[in-house]
């Protein structure tokens, strides 16, 4: 089976002056991975002077003052805003620095289209597919944090790839520990895949409990920092669920072979077993800039300001089955890794929405699951390949309109 993830081992060792003159473009740099990737990088010119990893490219959506703020400490050839009604601010911020600047939905796009030699793609939700795909499309080696793109638009992703050579290093901490665990070897030597869950929050929370759950709640990520988006979907294991569908499309592994397991100390990042009895994982402290870190400089390896991992000072790692009660999304997400099509696509999209009702405290955090669940029973059980990117639009659309409609019905 095809994969996105880059298959092999670089067949010759660049230098690592050769790392750190890559060009890097950061899309989404004023989220949590955004600014963890410029930790890296201000972490790797304070050892190796202020020419390392320069920057192509910082783009955001709305937040205009944190953008203008990076761009004038990292000196970004271009810095774009997603908001299209920001431009002039974003301008007036950046008179007098050289830089350009861009706003609106098809700038951001563009800014991944121009020329650097790794793109770290860090947006939130499906509107990192068509960037994505622009990177991927012009042979950028891309360092994909962002799951959503691959569960919307997964096998669009793989074709792109396999056109233009694009290599995709995975960011999201558990498929970059498989990444380096399975280090170009074969998928089809593999029997299981184990993808570990913090287990949120409410791990140990009642559903009673959980039903009456508040977004702060939810959002209080026990081990990792995250944008609210991520950490909710860590709360409803939707994030896990979205991750098993991740590693299919990633690393060409089948439904079957894929698993689950709540570790709530988040160390161990993934187990991958074989049939002669081994067992192969990957530990690291919980710190999103060792997997960036790793991205950027692959096959190199260089310094990172993460925390190393101390195993005396943690000294108990624990493992149990998740709850398939507690966390239906989880359920809903493996059912989709299954019957493949578009459902993907129409579960990424419909749990965007209900994320955002709770967010805006419209539902209730049990809901969630309920709204992504009549979605998908929506659908008129089409069942044909997921399309191309006119197609994955209409369908994303589509189940956000219906999820929406859901959502408004228990407002009601
Ligand atoms: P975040 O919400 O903190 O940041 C999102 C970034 O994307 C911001 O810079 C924002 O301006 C930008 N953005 C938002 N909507 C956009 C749009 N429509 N168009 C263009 N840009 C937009 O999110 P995050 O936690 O940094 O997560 C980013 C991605 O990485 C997500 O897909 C998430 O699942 C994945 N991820 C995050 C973590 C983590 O620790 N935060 C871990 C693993 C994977
Ligand atoms: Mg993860």
């Amino acid at each position: 089976m095809t994969r996105i993830a880059a298959s092999a081992t670089a067949s010759a060792l660049p230098d690592l002056s050769a790392v750190l003159s890559r060009r890097v473009t950061v899309m989404g740099a004023t989220g949590s991975i955004g600014k963890s990737t410029l930790d890296v990088i201000a972490h790797a010119r304070k050892l190796h002077g202020d020419d390392a990893l320069p920057i192509a490219a910082l783009t955001a959506q709305s937040n205009v003052e944190y953008l203008a703020a990076m761009a004038r400490r990292f000196h970004p050839r271009l810095a774009v805003i997603g908001d299209a009604g920001a431009k002039e601010r974003l301008k007036d911020m950046l008179i007098g620095t050289g830089i350009e600047v861009a706003a609106g939905r098809e700038a951001v796009i563009e800014a991944a289209a121009r020329p650097s030699e790794i793109v770290m793609m860090a947006i939130v939700g499906a509107a990192a597919l068509e960037p994505a795909l622009a990177a991927v499309r012009r042979g950028a080696t891309v360092a994909l944090a962002n799951k959503e793109c691959i569960v919307a638009g997964g096998a669009l992703l793989q074709s792109a790839i396999a056109a233009s050579g694009a290599a995709v290093i995975p960011v999201d901490s558990e498929h970059n520990a498989i990444f380096q665990v399975l280090n170009g070897g074969s998928a089809e030597d593999v029997s299981r895949v184990t993808l570990t869950a913090s287990g949120g929050p409410f791990r140990e929370w009642t559903l009673e409990r959980m039903h009456g759950a508040t977004p702060e709640q939810a959002i209080a990520h026990p081990n990792w920092s995250m944008g609210k988006k991520n950490s909710l979907d860590s709360a409803t294991l939707m994030n896990k669920g979205l991750e098993l569908i991740e590693a299919h499309y990633l690393f060409g592994i089948p439904p079957e072979k894929l698993g689950v397991l709540v570790h709530p100390q988040s160390i161990v990042h993934c187990l991958v077993s074989y049939d002669d009895g081994t067992t192969l994982a990957h530990l690291s402290a919980p710190d999103m800039r060792t997997p960036i870190a790793h991205a950027i400089a692959w096959p190199r390896r260089i310094a990172g300001p993460s925390p190393k991992l101390d195993l005396a000072a943690v000294k108990n790692l624990s493992f149990e089955a998740p709850d398939p009660g507690k966390f239906p999304c989880l359920g809903l997400a493996e059912h989709c890794l299954r019957a493949g099509g578009r459902t993907p696509t129409i579960l990424n999209a419909a749990n965007e929405i209900a994320v955002e009702a709770f967010l805006g405290r419209q539902i209730g955090f049990l809901d969630i699951a309920r709204v992504v669940e009549q979605t998908l029973a929506s659908d008129n059980g089409w069942n044909g390949p997921a399309g191309d990117l006119d197609a994955i639009l209409a369908t994303d659309r589509w189940a956000r309109d219906t999820a929406g409609g859901f959502c408004r019905q228990l407002v009601a």
